[in-house]
């Protein structure tokens, strides 16, 4: 990988300055014919070239839009393929837009490569490498897998990204796809756990571009559940649980004291609601989660602010109708003990707790 580092501090996507959690990578194309790395990344560094037209994303809104990833993959002025990146790889990037259910800026580390006409099969395969190599590279950095790993096009599958194409109109062309692609990292990464990898020659040690002092401050919660159409009293972090034992649980509200949280609900022998942010219970549009139906699962997202590192998890648990509580679950996480969510498909709710650690 031939990696550099210039970031886009004049974009407003940089000045904004928020930071995510990566939790995955999504790779772009540039759906525009011009593989040259100045089109998007300037000023010249002495090796990326002169951008005539000042159309670089170096400014507040390139082409008068909010749009910035983190890195670009193209040719230098010499020809040669090179990656800029142009955020910190944690800061949120302006990427995806919006899909039906969220949007990867939220969570994935971007980056766009460069397209040419689409002909030229030497370059697509120059450039499919580099970016297997900065997929590796990251996936190792974050602790990410090739699973991790999605194009922009599958992001609106998924719900999580805008309506674009890129990049299933340009891989097969030349007989890839993402699936070669993320065997491709695989393969590139499991040459890393042997040693095999070689690191970028150019990197220098991360420094943030924006010092900022975050503590690690206690963050508290306040929630409280909807049993038998009546709220009952807001409870606090673990000093006791929302839900009365053999009451089953319909709707959830949870308030957060610093930064964010993204939460929902299952029905039982239905589906999941959609996602709310706050926390009112007169308000049933984003105030709580659920809709006056025993629920059998919930699942609670913590986004930490930049003031407050390290990062925060939410814990919660929730035990059925008159059981004990089932194992804790920390975000979305999925391991042997937790599912991505508390509770169990079928099975009503009668306690929940949860804190932010
Ligand atoms: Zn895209």
């Amino acid at each position: 990988m031939n990696l550099h580092k210039l970031i886009l501090t004049e974009n407003a996507c940089f000045q904004a300055g928020r930071v995510i959690k990566p939790k995955g990578i999504m790779v772009h194309s540039t759906g525009a014919n011009n593989p040259n790395l100045c089109r998007y990344v300037g000023p010249d560094d002495g090796l990326l070239g002169e951008n005539r037209y000042g159309n670089h994303w170096n400014q507040e809104k390139p082409g008068g839009s909010y749009v910035c990833c983190h890195a670009f993959i193209g040719k230098l002025a010499d020809g040669t393929i090179a990656t800029y990146q142009t955020l910190p790889w944690d800061m949120r990037g302006w990427h995806a837009g919006n899909g039906s259910v969220g949007s990867a800026n939220d969570t994935h580390i971007s980056f766009e490569i460069c397209e040419d006409d689409l002909t030229d099969a030497k370059y697509f395969a120059a450039v499919y490498q580099e970016a297997v190599e900065l997929c590796a590279y990251l996936c190792e950095k974050y602790c990410l897998t090739e699973k991790d790993i999605l194009c922009h096009s599958e992001g609106y599958t998924r719900g999580i990204a805008s309506n674009h194409g890129d990049v299933m109109h340009w891989f097969p062309k030349f007989g890839k796809s993402m699936d070669t692609f993320r065997a491709d990292v695989k393969k590139k990464l499991s040459g890393m756990e042997t040693g095999e990898i070689e690191r970028p020659d150019n990197e220098k040690p991360e420094q943030p571009e924006k010092p900022v002092k975050p503590s690690n401050a206690k963050v508290n919660t306040e929630y409280r559940v909807r049993t038998n159409g009546k709220w009952l009293p807001a409870v606090k972090n673990l000093e006791d649980y929302a839900g009365l034992p053999g009451d089953a649980i319909t709707d959830v509200a949870i308030k957060i004291s610093e930064g964010k949280v993204k939460y929902r609900v299952h029905i039982k022998g239905g589906d999941w609601l959609p996602y709310v942010t706050g926390y009112n219970i007169n308000d049933h549009q984003n105030g709580y989660a659920g809709n006056g139906k025993p629920i059998d699962a919930i699942e609670v997202y913590y986004y930490t602010p930049n003031n407050i590192r390290p990062y925060k998890r939410a814990k919660y648990r929730v035990s059925p109708l008159h059981g004990d509580y089932w194992p804790w679950q920390h975000d979305n996480e999925k391991d042997s003990s937790q599912d991505g969510y508390a509770g169990a498909f079928g099975q009503q709710l009668d306690r929940f707790q949860i804190v932010i650690e």
